[in-house]
C-alpha cells in the first residue's frame, strides 16, 4: 500500500460539517487502498484568536515558549475531532500531537525549524490499519517545550512528515484548487499549473503567492517530496510541485507574483566611496531587518550619491528609526521612506535558456506609462519593484504579454 500524507488547511476543518466531509474524503481515498497520515490545521481564525490573547497579556512577547503553548492548541482540537468523525464511520483512527509524533524542532520558538523526526509511533498506527492524525505547525523543543513553525507551518509538518514516511506524496489540501499563473483575483484568464518545479514554486511562495509555506517548498525540494496543491471542495487534480525532469514542457515564464508587503528607502546623499553600503546594512541586519532590493544612483557631482532598498512595510519604521541613530557614522543628508510601492515578479526556469524575458518585462511596462523603481534578479526570476496603484495593472499586462492568459 502506498503511504500518503494528506495535509487540510483551516477552511477545510472550519466546522464541524467540514470536518464531517474531510472524513469522508479520508474514507474514500482509504477504500481506495491508500495508507494514509493526515496533517492538519486549526479551524479557520482559531490561531488568530489564539495570537490575539496571547497579545492581549503579554504585546512585548516576553514568554515565546508559553506564547507557542497556547497558539498550538487549535491544531489538537481538529486532530481530536477528525478521530472521532472517522470512527463514528467506522474508519479506525489515531491522533497524534506533534510531539506524540515525534516531530523534533530547534528551540526558535514561533518559528522553530524541524530538526528531525521519528515517525515510529505513526508508522506502528498506520501498520495496524489506522489513519494516523497528526497536529501541524508544532513540533517540541530540545528543552521538551512545544514549539511552533511559523504562520502557514502545517504545510512543512505533512510535507516533513512525508520526507519522514518515504511517502508518494504529500497532497496539501485548501480552498483553492491548484497554483494559477497568478492570482485569479487580478487575472480572470490565470491558468491552473499543471506542474511546477520545486524552484520556481519557491520563488512563487516567497515572492508573495500565499498557497503554501515557503519554508514547505525547500524541505520538499530538499527530500524531493512529491506535492500536489488541490481543493478539498471538489475532487478535480490539483497542481504538482515536482522536479525540473518530471515536467515534459516548460514554458519560458511559469508564473507572475506579487506582494504589497514592500516599503521603499532611500538614503539621499551619501558619500560615493567604499564601505558606505556596509555602514548602511550592517545595522540594519543587527535589528534583524530584512533588505531586498537595492539600487545605488551616483550623483550628478560624483561626490554624493543616493541608495534605495526595499524592506517590508511592518519594517519602514523600525528602518527609519536605525538609520537615524546611525546618521553620524554613515553620514547622510535625509531619508525618504514610502510604503505605496509593490513588487512585481516573473518566474520561470525556462529563463535559464531564453534570453530577453526582463526585455520584454520592462518594454511591457513601459509601454503601459508604469515607472520602475528597482530591479533584482535571479537566474529564474526577474522583480521590479512598482507604484502599488499600478500592481494590477503590471500584472494583467504581464500575463498577457507572456502568453499566460487562457484561451
Ligand atoms: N494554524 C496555523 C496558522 O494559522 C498553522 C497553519 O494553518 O498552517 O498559521
Ligand atoms: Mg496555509
Amino acid at each position: 500500500m502506498s503511504i500518503i500524507v494528506q495535509k487540510y488547511g483551516g477552511t477545510s476543518v472550519a466546522d464541524i460539517d467540514r470536518i464531517r466531509a474531510v472524513a469522508e474524503r479520508v474514507k474514500r481515498c482509504r477504500d481506495r487502498g491508500d495508507n494514509l497520515c493526515v496533517v492538519l490545521s486549526a479551524m479557520a481564525g482559531t490561531t488568530n484568536r489564539l495570537v490575539g490573547w496571547v497579545n492581549e497579556l503579554d504585546a512585548a512577547g516576553h514568554d515565546a515558549a508559553e506564547h507557542d503553548m497556547v497558539v498550538s492548541t487549535g491544531e489538537q482540537v481538529t486532530i481530536g475531532l477528525l478521530a472521532i468523525a472517522l470512527r463514528t464511520i467506522g474508519v479506525p483512527a489515531r491522533s497524534f500531537t506533534g510531539w506524540q509524533a515525534g516531530i523534533r524542532t530547534d528551540g526558535t520558538h514561533g518559528k522553530a525549524r524541524i530538526e528531525g523526526i521519528d515517525a515510529s509511533a505513526v508508522r506502528v498506527a498506520m501498520d495496524e490499519g489506522r489513519v494516523a492524525i497528526v497536529a501541524g505547525f508544532q513540533g517540541i523543543s530540545p528543552e521538551g517545550r512545544v514549539t511552533t513553525l511559523g504562520r502557514g507551518g502545517s504545510d512543512t509538518s505533512a510535507v516533513a512528515l512525508a520526507a519522514a514516511l518515504e511517502a508518494e506524496r504529500c497532497d496539501i489540501f485548501t480552498d483553492v484548487d491548484g497554483v494559477y499563473t497568478t492570482d485569479p483575483r487580478i487575472v480572470a484568464k490565470a491558468r491552473k499549473i499543471e506542474k511546477i518545479t520545486y524552484e520556481e514554486m519557491l520563488e512563487m511562495a516567497s515572492l508573495g503567492a500565499k498557497v503554501l509555506q515557503t519554508r514547505s517548498v525547500a524541505v520538499a525540494m530538499q527530500h524531493g517530496v512529491r506535492v500536489q496543491v488541490l481543493s478539498s471542495f471538489d475532487e478535480n487534480p490539483g497542481t504538482l510541485v515536482v522536479s525540473e525532469d518530471e515536467i515534459m514542457e516548460q514554458n519560458i515564464v511559469t508564473g507572475i507574483a506579487y506582494s504589497r508587503d514592500e516599503a521603499r528607502i532611500t538614503v539621499v546623499g551619501v558619500k560615493d566611496r567604499p564601505g558606505i553600503a556596509a555602514a548602511i546594512f550592517g545595522p540594519l541586519s543587527e535589528n534583524g531587518i530584512n533588505v531586498d532590493m537595492i539600487v545605488q544612483s551616483a550623483s550628478r557631482d560624483g561626490v554624493s550619491a543616493a541608495l534605495t532598498f526595499t524592506v517590508s512595510r511592518a519594517d519602514l519604521p523600525r528602518a527609519e528609526r536605525v538609520l537615524d541613530e546611525h546618521r553620524e557614522s554613515i553620514g547622510f543628508d535625509r531619508v525618504i521612506g514610502d510604503s505605496s510601492v509593490a513588487k512585481v515578479s516573473v518566474i520561470g526556469v525556462g529563463m535559464r535558456s531564453h534570453a530577453g524575458v526582463a526585455h520584454t518585462m520592462f518594454e511591457t511596462l513601459s509601454r503601459r506609462g508604469i515607472n520602475i523603481h528597482a530591479i533584482s534578479t535571479s537566474e529564474i526570476k526577474v522583480s521590479v519593484l512598482v507604484t502599488e496603484d499600478y500592481t494590477e495593472l503590471a500584472i494583467r499586462a504581464l500575463h498577457t504579454a507572456y502568453g499566460l492568459d487562457a484561451a
